[in-house]
């Protein structure tokens, strides 16, 4: 753990010190969509939002930005996977760029994020570290159930930002590790769930240590607005703008799905089938794990197929580049893991294969809503060998639908060549 930590420090430092430009992050501007830069954001946030890949801002990020930007509180509604947390994230990176404070009082956090969840917690972090990786700002997260003494050593430092779940941070604040009197924009996210999972008081001792709602900026995300929601918003917030983002497709019209049950020796000729046989314009693969992906994507390309491969072990310049391709239509078949699909938005993909069934339902939406976009029809595909169909029924619990079932036929299998 800490030798890839170090080795990740080494890399960073070594990325820090090798130039950059703003003119190395060429988006051309597009109607409808809003980019990165259209809103003045510091050139250190501009080269991490470039080395993440992203290009235009999501709905949310569209919407919010530019009122956040100016201070101003917001509520939002929207669920993850829509890109609210680079939406809050830039916000808050934007702000401390812009105003550094003076050496003197440079130890106390300056920004707050509250999380119901450590898994969240650790996320949002993580997408911290990533968007502040060119600037010398420092992220502390600070979440239940483990290493006690490594989160303390983060906050002895100097910190600018804190993710936090909030039984955790009341035990720091108790201890004294942590004063939260120079906070300057609180985020409360997944409300909600907060609300849900009884941390209400927490968080309501929490924001009692920060400065008044006149003082600081707010920002509360919940993927629903209850009355509850509504009265701490209420409470908590000053003059706040709300911004509403309606749910990716869950069960959509838009997407047709059907699972076919397959032994796993069965998947790559059914694969074959499709990609051979089925009306695809383009379509994205998408399998659990980064080596599967490569060895799916190999495969693919030695049967002859035109395909390319996006996963985290991929550098950042080929992964831009095969998006590009595979925007403009020059490829067609690209093979997928979760994370690098997620914020790739593309019109005309008009298959989406799940080779394998993710492990988490929110996946499985984020993966079809790849394909049935911007009024067009799209086809879901899913194979379920004996590994992945116990997730069934909880897909369809959570999309509150069934999905169609189905046996291929024998000729559609190709099994001397599968496998
Ligand atoms: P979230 O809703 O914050 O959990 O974000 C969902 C996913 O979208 C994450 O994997 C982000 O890295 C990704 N993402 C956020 N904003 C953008 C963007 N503007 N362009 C592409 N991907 C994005």
């Amino acid at each position: 753990m800490n030798g890839k930590l170090k080795n990740n420090e080494k890399q960073r430092a070594a990325e820090r010190k090798t130039a950059w430009s703003l003119a190395e992050f060429e988006v051309a501007p597009q109607e409808g969509h809003v980019r990165f830069h259209d809103l003045s954001l510091p050139d250190a946030l501009m080269r991490g939002i470039h080395r993440l890949g992203f290009e235009f801002c999501s709905p949310i990020q569209a919407k919010t930005l530019p009122i956040t930007l100016d201070g101003v509180d917001c509520i939002g509604k929207a669920q993850t996977g829509t890109g609210k947390t680079a939406a809050f994230l830039i916000t808050i990176i934007t702000d401390l760029l812009e105003n550094p404070l003076d050496e003197q009082f440079d130890r106390e956090p300056r920004a707050l994020i509250l999380a119901p969840t450590r898994e969240l917690a650790l996320q949002i972090a993580d997408d911290a570290r990533h968007l502040t990786y060119f600037t010398d700002l420092n992220v502390a997260s600070l979440v239940g159930g483990m290493y006690y003494d490594t989160q303390i050593k983060q906050v002895k430092g100097k910190i600018d930002i804190v993710v936090a779940t909030p039984g955790r941070l009341i035990d720091f604040m108790r201890k004294r590790e942590v004063f939260l009197d120079q906070i300057e924009t609180l985020v409360i996210d997944e409300a909600d769930r907060m609300l849900d999972m009884g941390f209400i008081p927490d968080v309501k001792s929490i924001e009692r240590a920060t400065p008044t709602p006149e003082n600081r900026q707010t920002l509360m995300f919940s993927a629903t607005f209850s009355y509850d929601v509504l009265n701490l918003a209420n409470r908590w917030t000053r003059d706040p703008v709300t911004i509403e983002i309606e749910p990716e497709v869950k069960s959509s019209d838009a997407v047709e799905q059907k699972i076919f049950l397959v032994s796993a020796d069965e998947k790559y000729g059914l694969l074959k089938h499709f990609l051979q046989h089925d009306d695809i314009e383009r379509v994205m693969i998408f399998a659990n794990r980064r080596d599967l992906v490569k060895t799916l994507s190999g495969r693919l390309k030695r049967d002859g197929f035109d395909c390319l491969m996006l996963s985290g072990e991929v550098p950042q310049a080929k992964r831009t580049s095969t998006l590009e391709k595979f925007k403009r239509g020059d490829l067609r078949i690209l093979v997928a893991t979760d994370v690098a699909g997620r914020g790739i938005h593309v019109d005309g993909v008009s298959h989406v294969v799940n080779f394998t069934l993710p492990e988490d339902a929110e996946d499985y939406v984020h993966r079809i809503g790849r394909t049935g976009r911007a009024g067009a029809k799209g086809k879901s595909i899913s194979f379920a060998c004996e590994d992945d169909s116990f997730q069934i029924p909880a897909l369809e619990k959570y999309m509150g639908a069934k999905i169609v079932l189905e046996y291929p036929p024998e000729e559609w299998l190709d099994k001397q060549k599968g496998g």
